[in-house]
């Protein structure tokens, strides 16, 4: 039963005082209450603590048409540090600083699964990163199996990424998800094969000399050009089934892409650093 719902129980035996003035003042009082009630409910329904780590109860996001695939990859303004244009992977390696083995063909990099995870060689904090991805149409497989990658912020915050297609999973686990913490405002993905885009901010956490929080990690997410997480905070590090706390880390770590087993290909990645 919701909280709100409690003054409802006083109801009837508010219409059964014979007093009008009694009455009426029953009935004030249960619309305060449920009003009171009703509003934090509310607002903590946006909060991931609202709700278990993957809840299948969790309301599954609307689905949206982004509309068409944009003809090309969208160009890097100047400014932008570009980590992959197509060509190489020169910025990328392995967490244990070997060379890349993702294969690129056609202007695209395709993760190669059981080779890993790929990073920047260079650290990032606050940044503006574009990027551009497609699942594998031939992936037969459903739901958490189907086109799982995603892209890690500083190392440790994902943004998933999934064929979320006509494919159900947990909402906190889908397309454009903050992983475990917010599923995305609207599902705006695409089939499989077709190019979509990520723009995402993404504002670094920061720690006292004690290693305590001081601003959590904030979030703004736009899939394929619509907002799907709006400056959302994060609550820690995103995980499998469970949300740990933050531990105090570096203001500049590599960014990742993920090796989930599945062939997705990325294009077109860049970054802005921001102040
Ligand atoms: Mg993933």
């Amino acid at each position: 039963m919701q909280p709100y719902s409690l003054p409802l129980l006083y109801l009837p035996l508010i219409a059964r005082t014979k007093s009008m003035a009694l009455r009426f003042l029953g009935f004030v009082l249960c619309a305060g209450l449920i009003t009171l009630a009703a509003a934090p409910a509310s607002a903590q329904h946006q909060h991931p603590m609202y709700w278990d780590v993957h809840d299948p109860d969790r309301p599954q996001p609307q689905v949206i048409d982004p509309g068409p695939a944009p003809n090309g990859p969208i160009p890097a303004p100047d400014d932008a540090t570009v980590l992959f244009d197509g060509t190489d992977l020169q910025a990328w390696e392995h967490a244990d600083t070997s060379a890349a083995l993702w294969t690129v063909t056609d202007g695209a990099v395709e993760v190669q699964p059981g080779t890993g995870n790929l990073r920047t060689k260079r650290s990032f904090g606050d940044v503006q990163l574009h990027l551009e991805f497609a699942t594998p149409p031939e992936d037969e497989d459903i739901a958490q199996g189907k086109g799982n990658s995603g892209v890690f912020l500083m190392g440790k915050y994902e943004v998933q990424i999934l064929d979320s297609y006509q494919n159900q999973t947990y909402p906190d686990g889908q397309c454009a998800a903050i992983y475990s913490q917010y599923p995305p405002l609207v599902n705006a993905s695409r089939p499989p094969g077709e190019w979509q885009t990520y723009d995402i901010v993404f504002r670094r956490p920061h720690f006292d000399e004690d290693g305590g929080v001081v601003t959590p990690a904030r979030m703004t997410v736009f899939h394929n050009g619509v907002l799907v997480q709006d400056n959302v905070e994060l609550t820690g590090p995103t995980a499998y089934m469970e949300r740990p706390d933050y531990q105090p880390h570096a203001a500049q770590l590599p960014l990742q892409l993920q090796d989930h087993g599945n062939r997705v290909r990325y294009r077109n990645i860049w970054v802005r650093e921001l102040e």
